[in-house]
């Protein structure tokens, strides 16, 4: 994977949803997954049972605890920037937060 500057609201090449293709959108990762498999907001929430139009533009989830940025065993994927894989969920730096929350949830043509 390429490297990530997080100032610039740009996706990396391979950032794409494994299941639909989708590109240039936030992603989520499978949780605890060497090789994770990446899914957009409507992908995860279908794989998980969830409601997909309850995921706010921030990629944030309205679940019976709050709002959450998890969407069942599904995590936010944030890559870090030298392109070696992903942020450990409890260990993405604010800027890595900020550059996933700022991308579209849906492709903007
Ligand atoms: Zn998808």
């Amino acid at each position: 994977m390429e490297n990530v500057d997080y100032s610039i609201m740009k996706t990396p090449e391979g950032y794409v949803c494994s299941k639909c293709g989708k590109s240039g959108v936030k992603l989520w990762r499978e949780y605890q997954t060497l090789n994770p498999e990446l899914a957009c907001a409507g992908c995860a929430a279908k794989s998980e049972g969830k409601d997909p139009s309850k995921i706010n533009s921030e990629g944030m989830l309205e679940s019976d605890l709050g709002l959450t940025d998890q969407i069942g065993w599904y995590v936010p994927a944030v890559p870090d920037e030298e392109g070696f894989g992903y942020w450990g969920y409890t260990s993405v730096p604010q800027e890595g937060v900020i550059w996933w929350r700022n991308l579209p949830l849906e492709p903007v043509f």
